[in-house]
């Protein structure tokens, strides 16, 4: 049976990919593997967001909690401005990775929903890795449910991050300058 992985970067993001998966008829569960948020509390914040939303519903969250501080920033120093290919890269490997192992057959990501995120990158990684580990890549592009999202996610009373997550983009966001 076909049963796909949803990477998921965290709960606003989730809401209109999740419907969309529902609608397009296909079985999936979530998993949660960030290793680009901080600081920790930010990350504890999105983490338990995601986990309070599906808690007493029919769609299951896998959590790898793993706080990635050290090991992202040691994969990204003196090459910050290319750091969302590792961010990608690391994240859509990790769940190949679970994918393979516990019986799925396809994966994507709620990254996908973002017009702030690089979907030609995205789409290249992931169907790069898929290829490596014998999965497919399901590309969606969930862009049409931003704005739907979002507002549900207010509308729930649901903790809305201000930046995509690793302190570089904490940066940008408050100074309002790319690094
Ligand atoms: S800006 Fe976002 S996608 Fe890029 S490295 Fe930072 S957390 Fe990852």
């Amino acid at each position: 049976m076909n049963k796909l992985l949803m990477h998921t970067c965290c709960g606003p993001c989730s809401i209109y990919c999740v419907k969309k998966l529902k609608e397009l008829g296909y079985e999936f569960e979530l998993l949660w593997y960030n290793i680009n948020i901080h600081p920790y509390i930010e990350y504890v914040m999105r983490r338990d967001t995601l986990i309070n939303l599906y808690k007493d519903t029919d769609v299951h969250v896998n959590v790898l909690d793993v706080y990635g501080l050290v090991e992202y920033l040691r994969n990204v120093v003196n090459k910050e401005s290319e750091r969302c290919e590792y961010c990608y890269t690391a994240r859509l490997r990790k769940t190949a990775e679970y994918a393979k192992k516990n019986g799925f057959t396809s994966f994507t990501t709620t990254l996908l929903i973002s017009p702030y995120q690089n979907h030609e990158l995205l789409k290249k990684i992931g169907q790069d890795i898929a290829k490596e580990y014998g999965l497919e890549f399901v590309y969606i592009d969930f862009r049409e449910g931003f704005k739907e999202g979002q507002i549900t996610a207010r509308e729930l009373g649901l903790y809305m991050q201000k930046y995509c997550g690793c302190i570089y983009s904490e940066q940008e966001r408050y100074l309002k300058k790319k690094i």
